[in-house]
């Protein structure tokens, strides 16, 4: 790739709800192995953003370029397979079943690369399910059932799921709400790792956190960008702090 080739390219997007524009014009671009926070006051756009990329929210008007695909034109489905992961706040894991199987049954279905042959399948999902639960921290936990894990762990199963998908963005909605100070660490280790094969696009109100993980941050407000730079930048810019970290 071009060192300055945008993974995602957000232009002039626009969503009205009976009129009222909940993202207004935006237009923003996420470099490769880049991790953007995206911050900003409730009812900023925050959500409806991620909504609008994974296919969740059709855009009024305006263009999101990924890789080369017009993702407004897509349907979420095949906004999946065109690599966009998405992690929504509470964790979605299956209480019932166990580590290993919450990760194998979200391994992408697809009989090309395997043809008939299961047993080599098996193998392989075999592999990239000990590959992404060392990831997560859980390599050690693959028999026990979700039920058993702590929320934090639910939470890094949750994005294993979505890890052993591949994806080339992986889209988290607030992801270390609820946990520990040892587990957000963690999660920031973990986020660090998988950029090497991806770029990472969070909402996040923990600032330390964000000062921790944040390539760049997007400060938000009433569906337009208020700041952006590095979070040193918008932390010490006088319109964020205040409307947002202010108070
Ligand atoms: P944030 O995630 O920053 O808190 P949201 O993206 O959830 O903000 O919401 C932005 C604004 O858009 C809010 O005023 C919210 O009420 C409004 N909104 C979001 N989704 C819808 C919808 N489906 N219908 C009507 N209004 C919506």
């Amino acid at each position: 790739h071009q060192p300055k080739e945008f993974l995602l390219a957000v232009e002039a997007l626009t969503v009205s709800f009976d009129g009222f524009k909940a993202v207004n014009d935006l237009s923003f671009y996420v470099e490769e192995n880049e991790i953007r926070v995206i911050i900003g006051p409730n009812g900023a756009g925050k959500t409806t953003v991620l909504d609008l990329i994974c296919g969740k929210t059709k855009a009024t008007s305006g263009s999101i370029q990924f890789r080369g695909k017009e993702l407004t034109k897509l349907r979420e489905n095949e906004i999946v397979k065109a690599g966009v992961g998405r992690k929504f706040q509470t964790p979605s894991v299956f209480e019932d079943l166990s580590v290993f199987e919450n990760l194998e049954i979200s391994f992408p279905r697809g009989r090309t690369v395997f043809g008939s042959l299961a047993f080599k399948r098996d193998a392989v999902v075999k592999d990239r399910v000990e590959e992404v639960a060392e990831m997560i921290f859980l390599k050690d936990r693959l028999k026990t059932s979700a039920a058993e894990l702590s929320h934090g762990q639910k939470q890094w199963l949750e994005i294993g799921m979505l890890l052993i998908q591949n994806p080339d963005l992986l889209m988290l909605d607030e992801p270390v709400a609820g946990m520990s100070v040892s587990e957000r660490a963690k999660t920031a280790e973990l986020l660090n790792r998988i950029i090497k094969d991806r770029s990472v696009l969070v909402i996040e109100h923990d600032m330390k956190f964000v000062e921790d993980i944040a390539h760049k941050v997007t400060v938000l407000h009433q569906g337009q960008i208020l700041s952006e730079g590095t979070m040193e930048r918008v932390k010490n810019d006088p319109k964020v702090v205040e409307v947002y970290l202010g108070h």
